[in-house]
């Protein structure tokens, strides 16, 4: 079974759909023309359209046959605040707006699913179609799952996808387990007494303690954390003072924390209010630590990530699927939705040369085209591996 005969008929369709999403470029919750399009689409389709969730989210919901099973397939909407320095005629139209990661080539592949199923109905099931906003920064997946995404869309299992340059065009990578890091920010504000630069004893120097502060979380991976298990903790700014002869009132710093475990996310915020707190009452201070959990590990289920392996290799042959690429200490805010059900997130090939090798964002980066086939084929197989239709043949039954 390769690819979707109908998925690679609508690849032309698929391809200026991409192009017109890669123009008109929209970031964190603006995505409101980008959901115009797709609700509109999704409804020449036929399928019901609910709007609203994450003020610019888009569930499109599929249903065929008897079975009352569901499934959830996400797809990301939103640009990047950057400027493009390609010159094809596709660039961005909107200034300092980029489709930088790709997620134009993502809601586009989902979209051209959602046509071929809707065409097809070689499934038995529901499928609920997500396209989510804001991905980058804001979390735009948490949001639709904050206010009631599942409740509204019960799904006993959901589905992301990414493309990654890099891996060559036509291949897959997925693991079960973390695929992707947690991404958390600490802000610590560090309060003393300002004084006379050369009367230090007549206040409390927030200087020495924030430098001790910085060292000793460094402490926290090499010491707290389980050492099999990947973290990092970078403290990225110190702000504080005014000119040579003033200690300053307060001093403040930030940073980031990546793990693949909530146990190691837990440990690190512990410890970091912790040493945070205690070296500063040590020193008459007081430090104020905000720990922003952004976004979580992205973990995928065992037993959902041999199906989409399965669906996977349907699509493009076994040799072509990737099962053991190491995980990224980047992070996806799909991981909010795997925190709420099972599922499996991929990499999809966007090509290693001059084509798809160049990184997301990075100013010249462009979805590859002709990945839209292979990623839209692929949620077509993976619908039929989930629900599939009585009599789709032993492929099908042993994946019911
Ligand atoms: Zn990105
Ligand atoms: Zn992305």
């Amino acid at each position: 079974m390769p690819l979707v005969d109908r998925v690679v008929a609508l690849a032309g369709e698929m391809r200026s759909w991409r192009h017109h999403l890669h123009a008109h470029p929209e970031t964190a919750f603006q995505e409101h023309k980008t959901a115009d399009f797709v609700a509109e689409k999704l409804k020449a389709f036929g399928l019901d359209v609910h709007r609203g969730l994450a003020k610019t989210g888009v569930v499109g919901t599929l249903r065929s046959g008897n079975s009352n099973r569901a499934i959830g397939l996400r797809a990301d909407m939103d640009a990047l605040d950057l400027v493009e320095l390609n010159e094809f005629a596709h660039r961005s139209r909107h200034d300092g707006k980029m489709h930088g990661c790709g997620h134009d080539g993502h809601t586009t592949m989902l979209l051209g699913a959602a046509q071929a199923l809707s065409e097809s109905r070689s499934f038995n099931g529901t499928v609920h179609f997500i396209f989510q906003p804001a991905e980058e920064n804001e979390a735009g997946g948490r949001v639709m799952v904050q206010e009631g995404l599942f409740e509204r869309f019960p799904v006993e299992s959901v589905y992301g996808m990414h493309n990654m340059p890099g891996i060559e065009l036509g291949k897959i990578a997925l693991r079960p387990g973390a695929m992707m890091a947690s991404a958390d920010f600490f802000f610590v504000k560090i309060v003393g007494t300002g004084t006379h630069g050369a009367m230090p004893n007549k206040g409390i120097d927030p200087m020495p303690i924030a430098a001790e502060i910085v060292l000793a979380l460094q402490t926290v991976v090499a010491r707290n954390v389980d050492p099999i298990e990947p973290a990092v903790l970078s403290v990225t700014k110190i702000n504080g003072g005014f000119t040579t002869n003033v200690i300053p009132e307060s001093v403040e710093l930030c940073g980031t924390t990546r793990a693949f475990s909530t146990r190691v996310q837990d440990v690190m915020e512990r410890r970091i209010r912790e040493l945070c707190e205690g070296i500063a009452k040590a020193h008459g201070a007081v430090a104020e630590v905000r720990y922003d959990r952004r976004y979580p590990p992205t973990v995928n289920s065992a037993d959902e990530t041999e199906i989409a392996a399965l669906a996977a290799a349907d699509t493009i042959g076994t040799d072509n699927v990737l099962r053991n690429k190491p995980p990224t200490m980047g992070s996806e805010d799909f991981g909010w939705m795997l925190l709420e059900r099972p599922g499996c997130y991929v990499w999809l090939g966007n090509g290693t040369g001059a084509e798809g090798g160049c990184m997301v964002h990075n100013p010249r980066y462009d979805f590859n085209d002709d990945a839209l086939k292979v990623g839209a084929s692929y949620w077509v197989r993976l619908v039929e591996r989930l629900l599939p239709k009585a009599g789709a043949g032993l492929d099908g039954a042993r994946a019911a």
